[in-house]
């Protein structure tokens, strides 16, 4: 089973064989929540989780004017 090293805590963490790009894992040690970002080394990278699932958030326009 390939192992990478947790950004979070620089413990071994396992992945699966199969893993790709893109995935999830949790670190077994800090239970941070890791993205693969590389495969070849395998390199995980702290998973940005700001609470919100939304992925391609539009930016607010901010087209008002305060003039009355
Ligand atoms: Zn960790």
């Amino acid at each position: 089973m390939p192992t990478s090293i947790c950004p979070e805590c620089a413990e071994e963490v396992f992945v699966d064989a199969e893993i790709e790009q893109g995935d999830t894992v949790n670190c077994d040690e800090c239970t941070s929540k890791l993205v693969v970002v590389g495969l070849d080394p395998i390199e995980l990278d702290l998973y940005a989780d700001d609470g919100n699932g939304g992925s391609g958030e539009d930016d607010f326009q901010y087209g008002y004017e305060d003039s009355y």
